[in-house]
């Protein structure tokens, strides 16, 4: 089969999954958006889940993500789900639909700045370590409302919700919790009803979980693996 074969395959059983979730959870599948997660591949990789559909593409990497952004439709949203160099940036902030790795104060305002020079508004999600991994980066459970209340009296950013990575883990629900979790803290800062915080928009669940976090209320969910197959840095132990 040809990869374009597979791919289109790997998209249409993905979206089943998500409309099985949906219809279980009670939910509209118009709330939930899949974003192929496309680092690491080629742009002809891109341009297939591009044909099959496709607008909504995450990249970690700036670099990447400007070299892709360049070769590609420009109806594309490019979703920033990677960690993220504040010397990096200005790169990208005229280029993303979203950041969804925002989890410091410092990278809020360098995000703010570079906006307001290029006369853009950013859309940004605040990243959770619901889990409390040291390997992972994020703000913690407790932290998480100060800073979207710091965040929000910046200018040209909008906060638009959470973000979490969940552990990686052979049973699904064993994430379920996490997702559970995040849901929470988002209706917890929901009702303080503070200006220019929305949380409407809960990004989570990858390839491993995406099924338990759409079952949980997931309106964004990150699959890679699922859609365009394995990384070659996942031989080494990739990091996320
Ligand atoms: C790589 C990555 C994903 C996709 O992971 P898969 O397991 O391949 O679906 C999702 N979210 C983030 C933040 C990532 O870095």
């Amino acid at each position: 089969m040809s990869a374009y074969g597979i791919i289109k395959e790997n998209i249409k059983l993905v979206e089943e999954q998500i409309d099985t979730a949906c219809k279980k959870a009670g939910r509209d599948r118009s709330q939930v958006t899949l974003i192929a997660v496309s680092k690491t591949k080629p742009v002809e990789m891109l341009q297939e889940a591009y044909d099959c559909g496709c607008r909504d593409f995450g990249e970690n990497k700036v670099q990447e993500l400007m070299d892709k952004y360049e070769l590609l439709p420009k109806d594309i949203r490019w979703h920033m789900i990677g960690h993220l160099q504040r010397n990096k940036v200005k790169y990208i902030v005229d280029k993303v639909y979203m950041i969804h790795s925002v989890d410091s104060l410092r990278l809020a305002e360098e995000i703010s700045k570079e906006a307001v020079k290029k006369n853009v508004t950013v859309r940004i999600l605040i990243e959770v370590n619901v889990a409390n991994e040291d390997t992972k980066f994020g703000t913690t459970c407790e932290e998480v409302l100060q800073l979207a209340k710091d965040i929000s009296k910046l200018p040209n950013i909008l906060i638009k919700g959470l973000m979490t990575i969940a552990p990686y883990v052979e049973n699904e629900e064993e994430n379920r919790c996490y997702f559970q979790k995040l849901k929470k803290i988002s209706v917890d800062i929901m009702k303080e009803n503070v200006d220019n915080i929305c949380m409407e928009t809960l990004s989570m669940g990858m390839t491993g979980d995406y099924r338990a976090a759409v079952s949980e209320g997931a309106t964004y969910v990150r699959v890679g693996t699922g859609i365009f197959g394995m990384r070659p840095t996942m031989l080494k132990g990739e990091e996320i």
